[in-house]
């Protein structure tokens, strides 16, 4: 069954990345610099190379893979919440190539800012918190 929350919105952020950092770096900053602790996070723009991951449901354990090339950010969706006391940004990013090929994946560091458009979203309310999952293997959101 699933199990939700009602969360209000506190406040909007609107902005852009600085070229040359490290996306998911950079978000997560943006969240910690502002006391965002529960919220929701899209983007659009540009990197210049990429590392993203696949979590593989049988071993349980992410893989990683980079893409060495420029490629546009076609979608980034993502959230932010709370694991090990310290705000966590979980993103999914699409990224095209020359030839409008894509490319998916769970966001991983090392995926490098060429320019980038970001809203976040901040919420209301006591954070939700990571805890590992018996079923996944993933450290999911806590709804108790
Ligand atoms: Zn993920």
């Amino acid at each position: 069954m699933a199990t939700l929350k009602n969360v209000n919105s506190r406040e909007l952020y609107m902005g852009r990345l600085a070229h040359g950092a490290d996306l998911l770096e950079e978000i997560t900053a943006v969240c910690t610099g502002n006391d965002i602790k529960l919220g929701r996070i899209e983007a659009i723009g540009a990197v210049k190379q990429a590392r993203l991951g696949y979590y593989d449901q049988k071993t349980r354990e992410y893989g990683f893979f980079t893409i060495n090339e420029p490629l546009e950010i076609t979608a980034l969706i993502g959230n932010v919440s709370i694991k090990d006391g310290q705000p966590m940004v979980h993103a999914h990013i699409t990224l095209a190539d020359e030839q409008g090929k894509a490319y998916g994946g769970h966001l991983a560091p090392q995926t490098i800012v060429f320019a980038c458009e970001i809203i976040v979203e901040a919420f209301k309310g006591p954070a939700f918190r990571r805890e590992f999952d018996k079923e996944t293997g993933l450290p999911l959101w806590d709804m108790q």
